[in-house]
């Protein structure tokens, strides 16, 4: 009987997919313990598993695969996979998957719904009301922006960036630049997007910046004190991709500064763990990583995974292997 480990519980969709194979399934039982390294390889010792889903939250690199040598599928359920070590599991000989589209609509929303709050300050004066400081209505209180006619920046124009653009120039009339390391003919096409051939034009134009690109050795702090000084006094940063991404301190740094106006942050450099400060600003508003946390996509993510487990295990080629 094959043999399944899960890291941390998933939508039971996909536990039942890997049961209704037959196959043995375990799952760490704590629903909201993320095992630490050291109990992540105490767990995978225990039998010799043919397949482990793990999480974002999980680093898979050489120790693991050392522990559980009999795994050779590791199916992340996130479509990120810079927790994982992909260049050693492709010399082990190890099956990377991710979870690709499962989870657009549901992040390029959440982009959405951050700019939302930072433009029209919805959390801002919630937390003003709910202080007991509302004495009336005020022609000159939380004046925010219309989005209508402004422009938004998308750095990463993959599936993500395009949702997100698509729904702000569809629904709000913004006007779409964006920067991407190749041209999209989605954006070109879609969007009448203007491609712009460096992150750095970008910042300088945007009205919005809007972060979609996959956390590599290439975008780490690709959003730096540099480049944050060039983006416009009025202008928001979004990031829904990965914390790393954007050099954290340097953000806080520009937020006190007045350097931007504010911004909206899924994801920190040192999650669960903020820079220091930052949760203390009022122009910023910040979600736990829950950018993919609606039902339909965390059913998806979990159809997903278990998929590519049991067509590696079937002896096909998963739909979602990560070559790189
Ligand atoms: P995708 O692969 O469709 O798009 C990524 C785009 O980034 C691609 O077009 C790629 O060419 C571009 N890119 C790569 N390197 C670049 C660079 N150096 N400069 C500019 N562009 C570059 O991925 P996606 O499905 O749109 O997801 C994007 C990222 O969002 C994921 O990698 C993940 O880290 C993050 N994400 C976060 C959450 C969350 O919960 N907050 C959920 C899902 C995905």
């Amino acid at each position: 009987m094959m043999k399944i480990y899960i890291t941390q519980r998933i939508p039971e969709v996909g536990i039942k997919m890997l049961q209704d194979k037959g196959y043995e399934v375990d799952v760490n039982p704590n629903e909201h313990k993320i095992l630490s390294k050291s109990e992540l390889l105490g767990m995978l010792k225990v039998k010799p598993y043919d397949a482990v889903l793990a999480l974002l939250t999980n680093k898979i690199d050489n120790e693991v695969f050392d522990a559980v040598p009999t795994a050779k599928i590791f199916a992340n359920y996130a479509v990120g996979y810079n927790n994982i070590d992909v260049a050693e599991a492709t010399k082990r000989g190890i099956t990377i998957t991710n979870t690709p589209g499962a989870l657009t609509d549901a992040v390029a929303e959440h982009t959405v719904g951050l700019i939302l709050s930072l433009v029209l300050r919805i959390t801002e004066s919630d937390k003003y009301l709910r202080d007991g400081k509302f004495k009336g209505w005020e022609p000159l209180g939380f004046l925010g922006l219309d989005l209508k006619g402004k422009t938004v920046g998308i750095l990463g124009a993959g599936r993500i960036g395009f949702r997100a653009a698509e729904i702000l120039k569809k629904g709000f009339g913004m006007n779409v630049v964006y920067y991407d390391i190749k041209k999209s003919e989605f954006f070109e096409n879609d969007l009448n997007a203007v491609f712009y051939e460096s992150p750095e034009e970008l910042m300088k134009n945007a009205d919005i910046v809007s972060v979609h690109v996959p956390l590599l050795d290439s975008t780490k702090h690709l959003i730096n004190e540099a480049r944050l000084k060039m983006m416009k006094p009025t202008a928001y940063l979004v990031n829904t991709s990965r914390g790393p991404v954007v050099d954290e301190t340097a953000l806080v740094s520009a937020l006190k500064n007045g350097v931007i106006a504010g911004a909206g942050l899924d994801v920190f450099e040192n999650e669960p763990i903020l820079a220091e400060d930052l949760a203390g600003l009022p122009n910023v508003v910040i979600t736990p990583h829950i950018a993919s946390a609606t039902k339909p996509a965390r059913d998806g993510m979990a159809i997903l995974a278990a998929q590519n487990i049991i067509d590696f295990l079937e002896g096909k080629v998963p739909q979602n292997k990560v070559i790189e």
